[in-house]
């Protein structure tokens, strides 16, 4: 670990670190077959979902779900939020921790829990997704934050829980109109989200039967709503145009960010009552958030602080940097002038020092009060020390962190 983040100070300047304690398993590293340069392995078989800190039950007791603890014989007797808290204190950096995409293990969610995750119009079940508002999942996701608050000397707690499923990847070249006609293969349909919807006063069973509908669409077996599908996708109709002739579809659309921002403010007020200083961040990890119902602006309440977690750096295609831009200045425009706004970029060995350091300076062009550095599962040392150089090269100053910076 000391060697770790020697290298990351001399190299990057980071003054802030973070391990990610809950998520999804997933191969590392994750755009490569294997380590370029790993002694120890060719590849990393992550586990599922699981929590790597030492779990205080006391804190989940009105908690149906629980965080499942490590099996790893190599992480399971060390308490990592506190270990990393611990050595970024003794550098005077800041420190945090993420919960991932997914809070529970799949096995769980199609087991004992299978009630709390989001489906779709058919019914069917997500194989990674909670439903936000399904209470219990309310419930968890308080313990979580609580938990973390409470024990831990963090500076920040980050979370890039993903948002209700079916939108496409933001990196698909798609129209406004194609993205949202995905939607309907999405999320979600389950009994508390009914019950939600049905409190604020909306139709849900109108609401439900005109996305079955679309969603039909896809299916070209459905010949009438397939080619209405069709004959829309051929048009020049617009987004305007679709929510001001089907209601029951912009209904949904504000119905998925009102969860989310209710949601939203149930994880920010556990926090802040747990310690009142914490700085809670939203990680969007997607370029068109409120595709996943995350309308930044009404949830920008309930965050302290913003991160965008965007990668392209990773493919290698400067294209990509033009809506890279275009995504940090509609953060900035949905949160305000004050709001703390930290951008991302990925070291993964297809990036080149140039977009690099083209994020760097775009950050600053674009009002961010900092960036981050991820994935650097197969940096090469170039690639970690573009960061240095970017700064400098920009004439950026790195400032020693405040509590939050
Ligand atoms: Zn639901």
């Amino acid at each position: 670990m000391e060697h770790i983040l020697d290298v990351l100070q001399r190299d990057t300047l980071t003054n802030s670190i973070y391990p990610v304690i809950l998520m999804h398993d997933e191969k590392r590293p994750l755009s490569e077959f294997y380590y370029p340069h790993n002694p120890r392995r060719k590849v990393y078989w992550t586990e599922d979902s699981r929590a790597y800190w030492h779990v205080d039950s006391s804190f989940y007791k009105d908690s149906r779900i629980k965080p499942l603890k490590s099996e790893d014989a190599e992480l399971k007797d060390t308490d990592w939020v506190a270990f990393y808290a611990d050595a970024a204190r003794k550098r005077g950096m800041l420190a945090g921790v993420e919960f991932s995409h997914t809070w529970v293990d799949k096995p769980r969610l199609r087991g004992e829990f299978q009630d709390c995750v989001q489906r779709d119009v058919y019914g069917k079940p997500s194989a990674t997704q909670l439903c936000p508002n399904n209470p219990d999942t309310l419930v968890y996701a308080r313990a979580l934050y609580t938990e973390l608050a409470t024990r831990y000397d963090l500076d920040f707690i980050q979370t890039c829980f993903l948002g209700f499923a079916g939108a496409p990847s933001y990196r698909q070249k798609m129209t406004e109109v194609e993205r949202l006609m995905r939607l309907p293969l999405g999320t979600c349909f389950c009994d508390s989200c009914r019950a939600a919807a049905e409190k604020q006063g909306l139709d849900w069973n109108a609401i439900v039967e005109r996305i079955r509908r679309l969603a039909m669409g896809h299916d070209r077996y459905n010949a009438r709503e397939a080619f209405e599908l069709r004959l829309l996708l051929n048009s020049t109709t617009t987004a305007s145009q679709l929510f001001v002739e089907m209601p029951e579809f912009y209904a949904w659309f504000r119905f998925r960010c009102d969860s989310y921002v209710r949601f939203w403010r149930e994880i920010h007020t556990a926090a802040h009552a747990a310690r009142p200083g914490i700085d809670v961040r939203f990680n969007d990890c997607w370029m068109y958030p409120e595709m996943l119902g995350f309308d930044l602006r009404g949830m920008s309440p309930y965050f302290d602080s913003i991160r965008a977690a965007d990668y392209v750096e990773e493919t290698g295609d400067p294209e990509l940097m033009v809506a890279k831009r275009g995504f940090y200045h509609s953060i900035r425009r949905a949160v305000g002038l004050e709001k703390h706004f930290v951008t991302a970029l990925s070291q993964r060995v297809r990036a080149t020092p140039a977009l690099i350091k083209e994020t760097i300076l775009m950050s600053a062009q674009c009002g961010a009060d900092g960036t981050t550095i991820a994935s650097y599962d197969t940096a090469t040392p170039a690639l970690l020390r573009a960061v240095r150089e970017g700064f400098e090269e920009a004439g950026i100053e790195v400032t020693a962190p405040g509590r939050r910076g």
